[in-house]
């Protein structure tokens, strides 16, 4: 969406935003994400001289791919996003971005503070038991009999030489 200086100062300096836009790159970036819905974006553009402020909160709903089981679950994604803008280049610094025209668009933003709160690593619940290394099923919904021998080779020939010295039999005197 564009916010326009015009607009904000002809509002007293201080403008409500309410935005819905489609983000399909940050779908077609991230191999975690399924799916995401529309992004909305509810905030306050606030004026003062040369400088804006731009701030609010975005949501959607994302679809995620458990990184455990890999199946798919909904989760709702919600951040702040805090701007500001000057349109003097003596004010302009790391953290105040230099614009020069009356109307800017903020969707880069948007979509940058989308990128920053996906889930990296995501799970459909906080004990999903994945997939079953050796039949492949999906422990939560198919639990299996499986046995994972994953012993070190170095530590079965101890506990093997352990076993043997505990049969060796015991001097008496
Ligand atoms: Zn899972
Ligand atoms: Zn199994």
């Amino acid at each position: 969406m564009d916010v326009c200086w015009q607009d904000v100062r002809k509002s007293g300096g201080s403008l409500s935003l309410s935005q819905r836009l489609e983000l399909p790159r940050v779908q077609a970036e991230n191999p975690d994400v399924l799916d995401i819905t529309s992004v909305v974006m509810q905030g306050t553009a606030e004026s003062t001289g040369r400088r804006m402020r731009i701030h609010g909160v975005v949501t959607a709903q994302l679809t995620y791919k458990c990184s455990r089981c890999l199946e798919p679950f909904i989760q709702t994604l919600s951040t702040d996003f805090d701007e500001s803008v000057t349109t003097d280049p003596q004010q302009a610094q790391d953290e105040i971005w230099l614009v020069n025209a009356d109307c800017f668009s903020i969707d880069p933003w948007i979509e940058q503070v989308v990128n920053l709160a996906i889930e990296f690593c995501p799970v459909c619940q906080p004990d999903c038991q994945g997939l079953c290394p050796l039949c492949g099923n999906n422990r939560n919904t198919h639990p299996c009999n499986c046995v994972e021998d994953v012993r070190d080779v170095r530590l079965t020939a101890l506990a093997q030489w352990v076993e043997d010295s505990d049969n060796e039999p015991v001097d008496e005197r």
